[in-house]
């Protein structure tokens, strides 16, 4: 499917996302998508389409007001320090529970939100609901537990993002020290100078940033200097190949120079006892994996940091 991910953005008046205004990709938009797969005019719910072109045509058309209708979840992935093996935090990934299709993973509907515009509710949806997760895990003790989200470049791009996650930081009383914004190394935000400028802003709050899916994709290692942030976490793709040679030396190199520029590294998709011990080694920041956790819903984690304790300062 070869989708550009293109999108000019523009203001409207739509409050949907919770109090910040939704910019929406007037040019491709829902049913800029449809047209694009089948052409303008079309009634391909009604006509003969090819069922893989009909599932995501559907999904695209079904992805608007899927979080009002109580399809949207979110899990939790703890993240781990890997030298007192405690949880120091958690990831919160979106879960997409379709009616038909049942479970949709976020790597399929993450690209339409994004081309739809239908990430800017979403992704504020998603802080909102993380933050007070987050409040909720420090008011029952662990209170030393930071969140993790995922950003897609597009929110950035919304006039009064930075200030509305202040506001709700504000209003649950967190501190910006607890929260940490991952971005992809896409060339959206590394050439949009609004991105880099809120990035900036969110940095001066307290927020950290993070790099997500290092090492696949740009990896254009200068962007590192480039763009404010304060680690990078190495995408699951590298991890799962450490026991190659290639891959061994790739990720030891790409570690070693983040250090070298005092960046921390977290490392994702740990699954095994050896990758631990080789990442122990190489004294990285925190880990990530099926090894300690797979994404749970809220409760099921409460239960484990209540069991086995996080980081508690
Ligand atoms: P990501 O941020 O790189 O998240 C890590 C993904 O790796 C998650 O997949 C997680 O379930 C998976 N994972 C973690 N540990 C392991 C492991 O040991 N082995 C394997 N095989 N996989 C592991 P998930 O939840 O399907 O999310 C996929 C991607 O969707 C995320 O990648 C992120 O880029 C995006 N995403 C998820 N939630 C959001 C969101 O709220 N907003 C935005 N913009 N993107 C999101
Ligand atoms: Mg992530
Ligand atoms: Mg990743």
């Amino acid at each position: 499917m070869g989708i550009s991910f293109r999108c000019r953005i523009r203001q409207n008046m739509d409050n949907e996302g919770g109090g910040w205004q939704a910019p929406v990709n007037a040019k491709n938009g829902v049913d800029g998508m449809v047209e694009e797969f089948v052409g303008k005019n079309s009634v391909w719910e009604t006509t003969k389409v090819d069922p893989a072109v009909r599932r995501k045509l559907q999904l695209i058309k079904d992805l608007q007001g899927a979080q009002k209708r109580g399809e949207m979840h979110i899990a939790y992935q703890p993240k781990i320090n890997p030298y007192k093996q405690q949880i120091v935090g958690m990831e919160a990934l979106v879960r997409w529970e379709h009616p038909v299709y049942g479970r949709i993973s976020p790597d399929e509907f993450i690209p339409f939100a994004e081309r739809t515009g239908t990430i800017i509710p979403l992704g504020s949806w998603v802080i909102r609901m993380a933050c007070l997760q987050l409040k909720k895990w420090h008011s029952a003790g662990h209170s030393q537990l930071h969140m993790a989200i995922n950003l897609s470049a597009y929110q950035l791009q919304v006039e009064g993002f930075v200030e509305n996650v202040s506001q709700i930081l504000q209003e649950l009383e967190l501190s910006a020290n607890f929260l940490q914004f991952e971005v992809t190394e896409s060339a959206d935000i590394y050439y949009n100078q609004i991105g880099i400028k809120r990035l900036h802003e969110l940095k001066r709050l307290g927020i950290q940033i993070y790099m997500d899916d290092f090492g696949i994709g740009y990896s254009a290692l200068s962007c590192l200097q480039r763009m404010p942030v304060d680690g990078i976490k190495i995408d699951r793709a590298l991890t799962k190949q450490l026991g190659k040679d290639s891959v061994y030396q790739m990720m030891k190199a790409m570690i070693q120079l983040a250090q070298g520029l005092r960046l921390k590294v977290v490392v994702e998709g740990v699954d095994s006892d050896e990758k631990m011990s080789i990442l122990k080694k190489w004294h990285v920041h925190e880990v990530q994996g099926f090894l300690f956790s797979q994404p749970f819903p809220p409760d099921e984690l409460t239960q484990l940091l209540d069991q086995i304790g996080g980081d508690e300062g």
